[in-house]
């Protein structure tokens, strides 16, 4: 049987914009779902929209429409979000799906079971954009959201709560036994830091809210947003597939995917709420940084957002992908800026990808009739640097530094532009003495290539898939294992499929 690989985005607020920073952390994990899917793993990749919220209810009444009809509108502009970065996602699950509220009621009642659920008064300082309470110490100067610098509401009610705090322990011990279980080290120490700080129990119900999960065992409250959204991991593996459960195949998940703002809810109450229900923990659990413009983190609520998708247009979404991955250390923030963009587009992509593989079909077509000649073996060097790339690249997946395994991928690109120099094929061309060493030049070129093609598939697939076909490869067969020096299809027909990555002239503001 396969391994099974099983990640997940977060789900994204049905209310916000789709901005930069949705479109990164889906990119982002798309490209690591890929790259197991290319090593033969069976693989599930989870993202949807959470749609439990009062601003759903706030904005649904000030358009008239009802929650339900907002979210309808909303969560397909999220669904659109992903087909336009070529997210491979197996299934969009939305909170307010009936399923999803049903398993909801059933995980609450295990909840309950543990004996960590109990009533009592909850006040405090509640930002209502988050869903969450603050504390005094955690706000911005004047009470204000330290997220969205709005301010925030005192809040005073009887509901719900979770025994968070008999949870240190436990949690602490997970931590010391999982060193790599939070990622990067810096955020898994911030997490560790604030279970050791000590917890404070976690209120998981709320009076008078009509739309969301209502707690099985009181009419008067509805399940707190926060724990409705997290176990959305667990109860889609339950109805994605009809008729199969898949909670026996893909539990737990081997990565969480998400933004540093909501490490708490993941690194700190998610584990401690499975540990409740009886349910094992994700193996891992990556934060990626801000996607940042000026130095301020991207979204609607605080302004300066890139939007990604004029760039898109312009460059196609290969591009974009490809200045993510290769842009930004995943893990850390980076900054977003046109003419950094503009400048990989052209040099990286344009000159040092799309000119070779035009550069090799045209060789190819001018001295060979367009055919890759059959092996002649001899280029043990070349072949040897392709085989370390591959290594090279999957161990940097494994540690979830993508920039790296992009950075592995490109070396080969930038390696066979300098084979190209100096075997010039255009002098060996001229003797018919060296035809072999000729034919071994073409065949190592576009063997390269084809490695490049499969090595750099997660990022931009489209485009190689297009190099594939150039080389008269099958486009579709993309597993990892084919970039084994000489595996390709023999005695190939190239063919020209025009510029991959052509100049762009205008500049998107
Ligand atoms: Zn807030």
């Amino acid at each position: 049987m396969a391994e099974t690989f099983y990640l997940t985005t977060p789900i994204y607020y049905v209310n916000a914009e789709p901005h930069i920073g949705h479109a990164y952390t889906t990119i982002m994990s798309d490209i690591i779902v890929r790259h197991h899917r290319q090593r033969g793993e069976d693989v599930f990749f989870l993202t949807g929209t959470d749609e439990h919220s009062s601003s759903v209810v706030r904005l649904a009444a000030k358009a008239g429409r009802t929650p339900r009809e907002h979210a309808d509108l909303n969560a397909a502009r999220f669904r659109e979000l992903g087909g336009v970065v070529g997210a491979t996602n197996d299934f969009f699950i939305r909170t307010s799906d009936a399923e999803h509220v049903a398993a909801v009621g059933r995980v609450m009642e295990r909840l309950r079971e543990s004996g960590d659920v109990y009533p009592g008064t909850y006040a405090g300082w509640y930002c209502s954009s988050c869903e969450r309470f603050y504390a005094e110490g955690e706000l911005d100067e004047g009470r204000l959201c330290p997220i969205h610098r709005t301010p925030v509401d005192w809040l005073e009610e009887e509901n719900w709560f979770f025994r968070l705090s008999a949870y240190r322990d436990r949690l602490l011990a997970h931590y010391d036994a999982n060193p790599d279980w939070v990622l990067p080290a810096a955020r898994r120490n911030e997490a560790r830091r604030m279970i050791e700080d000590g917890l404070e129990d976690l209120s998981i119900s709320r009076a008078g809210v009509e739309w969301g999960v209502p707690v099985p065992w009181d009419a008067t409250q509805t399940v707190y947003v926060w724990v409705d959204a997290l176990f959305n991991y667990y109860t889609a593996l339950e109805y994605a597939r009809p008729g199969e459960d898949l909670v026996g195949r893909f539990w737990p998940p081997d990565l969480h995917v998400m933004g540093k703002d909501i490490l708490k809810f993941h690194a700190v109450i998610w584990p401690a709420l499975l540990m409740a229900a009886g349910l094992q923990l994700p193996r891992r659990e990556m934060i990626h940084g801000f996607v940042l413009k000026g130095g301020e983190k991207m979204s609607k609520t605080t302004g300066n957002v890139v939007d990604p998708f004029p760039f898109i247009a312009e460059y196609g979404i290969d591009a974009l992908r490809y200045y993510l991955a290769r842009e930004i250390p995943f893990g850390e923030d980076g900054t977003f800026t046109a003419e950094g963009f503009e400048a990989r587009y052209s040099q990286e992509l344009g000159n040092e990808l799309g000119n070779l593989l035009n550069r090799v079909v045209s060789m190819l077509g001018r001295y060979r009739g367009g055919v890759v000649p059959s092996d002649p073996g001899g280029d043990a060097d070349v072949a040897g640097e392709v085989a370390a790339a591959v290594e090279a690249t999957t161990a940097a997946y494994d540690r979830l530094e993508v920039s790296r395994a992009v950075e592995d991928g490109w070396r080969l690109v930038q390696r066979l532009n300098r084979l190209v120099e100096q075997r010039a094929p255009w002098s060996l061309a001229k003797d018919p003495a060296r035809a072999g060493e000729l034919d071994q030049t073409l065949f190592s070129l576009a063997e390269g290539l084809r490695a490049v093609a499969l090595l750099l598939w997660p990022v931009i697939p489209g485009s190689s898939e297009r190099i594939l076909a150039a080389l008269g490869q099958d486009p579709s067969a993309t597993a990892l294992e084919g970039a084994a020096w000489g595996a390709g299809r023999q005695g190939a027909q190239v063919r020209s499929e025009g510029p991959l990555f052509p100049r762009v002239e205008e500049k998107v503001a």
